[in-house]
């Protein structure tokens, strides 16, 4: 199977969250990290590529820095890495971005077709969840998103998704698009074995150029959406701080019960 998982570069969730002046988050500095969801889409990948042979290759695009993502990639099993990089791309929004990563598939898939397209859930920055749809969109492809569980038996891609109410099966013959969420799976902790080995693999860096796109249909004069405001939410007011001094668990019911929580 040749499969290719989509993942993000983000800015790590425990750090400090930055905005530039047009609201847009401040993705320079050293502390983004792979998307955390996104290890549950590697996982899969390198699950069935396990199971049924094959590779696997994770693509991202974003700045210079964005390489780190594709490379924990790397780390956890995938054969190869591509990083779509270009100042044009910068401001995007995520029609950009997926007209970007859909160039790119379809170059990955000129000479030997991809089986399956890998996605995570969301993007824990921008938290559209759009992507795999878009993609699917501009490749004509099947998607099944937010797979609880994925399987491929026989050309087809078998899919479990855990909804409020019901349990859906679904399934769609491949190649197709599918997301996955953090139920998907448990994700694998590079070995040293695997960090040296990513060390030894290189990265295709692709330009807009390379992909045949035109700048003036990504970027910020592109987009269609445009950040106003981002500013960080007000500290919440009148919190209630439980100390432990042996009973907090006795205090936290009782506090629960008085104000009718429960
Ligand atoms: C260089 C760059 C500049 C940007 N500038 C702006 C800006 O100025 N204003 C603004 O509003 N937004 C900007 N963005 C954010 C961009 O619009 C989002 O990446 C896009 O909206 C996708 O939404 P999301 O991140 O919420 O993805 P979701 O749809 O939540 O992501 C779902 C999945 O899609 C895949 N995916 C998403 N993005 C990427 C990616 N870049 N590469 C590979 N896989 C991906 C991952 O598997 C992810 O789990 C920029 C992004 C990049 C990379």
């Amino acid at each position: 199977m040749k499969i290719v998982v989509c993942v993000k570069h983000v800015p790590d969730l425990q750090a400090e969250r930055q905005f530039t002046d047009t609201g847009r988050v401040d993705r320079t500095g050293g502390d983004g990290t792979l998307n955390e969801l996104d290890e549950n889409a590697v996982e899969a990948a390198v699950t069935l590529v396990e199971q049924h042979g094959g590779e696997v290759t994770v693509l991202t695009v974003g700045p210079d820095d964005a390489v780190d993502a594709v490379r924990r990639g790397l780390q956890m099993g995938a054969d190869h890495a591509v990083h779509v990089i270009d100042d044009a791309i910068a401001g995007s929004d995520a029609f950009g971005t997926a007209l970007v990563l859909a160039a790119a598939l379809r170059e990955l898939g000129k000479d030997e077709p991809i089986d399956l397209v890998v996605t995570g859930m969301a993007a824990l920055d921008g938290l559209m969840s759009v992507m795999p749809t878009l993609l699917a969109a501009h490749l004509g492809l099947p998607q099944a998103t937010l797979a609880a569980e994925l399987t491929v038996t026989d050309g087809v891609v078998r899919v479990r998704r855990e909804l409020d109410l019901v349990t859906e099966v679904l399934e769609a013959p491949l190649p197709a698009v599918v997301s996955v969420t953090d139920q998907a799976n448990e994700p694998r902790y590079p070995s040293f074995k695997g960090i040296m080995a990513a060390r030894k693999k290189a990265v295709t860096t692709w330009s807009l150029a390379d992909l045949g796109i035109d700048a003036a249909d990504v970027g910020e004069a592109a987009a269609r959406t445009r950040v106003l405001e981002a500013v960080p939410r007000p500290p919440r007011e009148n919190r209630v701080l439980i100390t432990d001094e042996g009973d907090a668990g006795l205090r936290l019911a009782a506090y629960l019960a008085e104000n009718n929580l429960v």
